[in-house]
């Protein structure tokens, strides 16, 4: 089993070009027709490229090469292009030493797990006849024309003083021009591409953008944003350099959005989530964790906007991809009506309590099964799409089985920590009973 809940993911010596191409054969198989294939600037972005582009072409498809762009650049390039599809050779937010392959279908849908179980079944067979051998172009308008489609949605704004971290990563090559076109006062950090990350480590946590929140405080800048390596996911810091942490990122677009409808989120977000939205009139959709479950529920029935708890932001205006780019210029103009600070005010908050319980494979079963029978005997309000969650007026718990490890995951939200870890300790009890 190659697929994980975002493609396939190792380190350079587990996803080696072997694999790549191979993988990049059976994509080719499942997709057909004209592939977009697209890079972050990971170390080993250009032979694992070299790889799935071989691959490709070995198999019939048409290969669009982009270079370096961001995620969300490639995957707005599908609908654009009429491709069937695309290969990002990005491992987002991970360590350098990591790589992967994440594929889009032509529907700008992401593959899931289930779906890449369905790919590797055609990971064996021939290459096509010497006369049927794809072709390959090179494409180098990309980042140029997502900026347009930005600017276009987005429309006029107000001039703002605005503190950008890259990171380093991919957000360097659209990020910078997109805010100066869009006439903003533009700061950068770890704006060169560089697939070691000297600058930061690519996830944008709190601890890693230090040097982002003591630039927007020492600048008097409007606000801060920074990516992760591939741009997908974006995480704001206010006018006081409070950093702004990802549900939060997509509770503020919900209020910002103007389009009225359903808004789709994973069963982890934050309930300040359904609170904005409950108050907009909008209803919450819940999926299982994971990007792809919220693309595959966006395309299924329409909503107004998608979201994940660690600061993707998909709009469907544009297209099914998680754009932090987007998401930030939606900021951009946001400020242009009143300072980040007081936008948060609108977005109700929580304290969180996360906890894990060691257990096997079959414990773990029977941990979210009680959590599930606890439920349904008192009658809470719950959904098991993905473990069990259960919504208290003001507060909510999870269990979950972790995928990897061996451990149950309870996360539990209440308006004052003591709540929260309360909600911890009694299903704690409720699992081990
Ligand atoms: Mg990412």
């Amino acid at each position: 089993m190659y697929f994980g809940t975002n493609g396939v993911r190792g380190r350079f010596n587990e996803l080696d070009p072997a694999l790549a191409m191979k993988i990049a054969q059976a994509v080719g198989r499942y997709l057909k027709g004209k592939i977009i294939v697209a890079r972050d600037c990971r170390m080993t972005g250009g032979t694992l490229k070299a790889a799935v582009n071989s691959g490709l072409m070995s198999v019939g498809c048409d290969v669009i090469d982009l270079g370096i762009v961001s995620s969300p650049t490639a995957e707005f390039m599908i609908k654009k292009l009429g491709a069937n599809g695309c290969i990002i050779i990005t491992a987002s937010h991970n360590p350098p030493e990591w790589n992967a392959l994440k594929v889009v279908d032509g529907n700008g849908v992401a593959i899931s797990k289930e779906r890449g179980e369905e790919i590797e079944k055609l990971m064996e067979g021939e290459v096509v006849q010497w006369d049927k051998v794809g072709s390959i172009k090179r494409y180098e308008n990309a980042t140029k024309d997502h900026i347009d489609a930005i600017k276009e949605i987005v429309g006029p704004v107000k001039k703002k003083k605005l503190v950008l971290d890259c990171g380093n990563g991919t957000a360097a090559v659209i990020a910078p021009a997109l805010f100066k076109q869009m006439g903003m006062d533009v700061m950068t950090l770890n704006s060169h591409l560089d697939g070691k990350f000297p600058g930061r480590p690519s996830e944008p946590t709190e601890g890693n953008v230090k040097e982002l929140i003591s630039s927007v405080k020492s600048s008097d800048a409007d606000a801060g944003i920074a990516w992760d390596c591939d741009g997908d996911r974006v995480i704001f810091v206010d006018e006081n350099g409070e950093y702004v942490i990802g549900d939060k990122v997509y509770a503020l677009s919900i209020i910002w959005n103007e389009k009225e409808g359903d808004v789709v989120t994973t069963v982890a977000t934050s309930k300040a989530v359904e609170d904005v939205a409950t108050k907009k009139g909008s209803k919450v959709r819940y999926t299982a964790i994971g990007a792809p479950y919220l693309c595959e529920e966006m395309r299924k029935e329409p909503a107004a906007l998608g979201g994940e708890e660690v600061g993707g932001v998909i709009w469907p205006g544009l297209c099914l991809a998680k754009d932090g780019f987007l998401t930030a210029a939606v900021l951009a103009k946001a400020l242009g009506e009143k300072k980040l600070s007081e936008w948060l005010k609108q977005v109700p908050k929580y304290h969180n309590v996360k906890h894990k319980v060691k257990a096997t494979e079959e414990e773990k079963i029977r941990m979210v099964e009680k959590a599930l029978a606890h439920a349904k005997a008192n009658e809470l309000h719950h959904n098991d799409i993905d473990g069990v969650r259960i919504d208290m007026k003001d507060a909510w718990v999870i269990v979950r089985p972790s995928g990897t490890e061996e451990f149950v995951r309870i996360f539990a939200e209440a308006k004052t920590p003591e709540k929260a870890k309360q909600l911890v300790d009694e299903y704690e009890k409720i699992v081990k009973n």
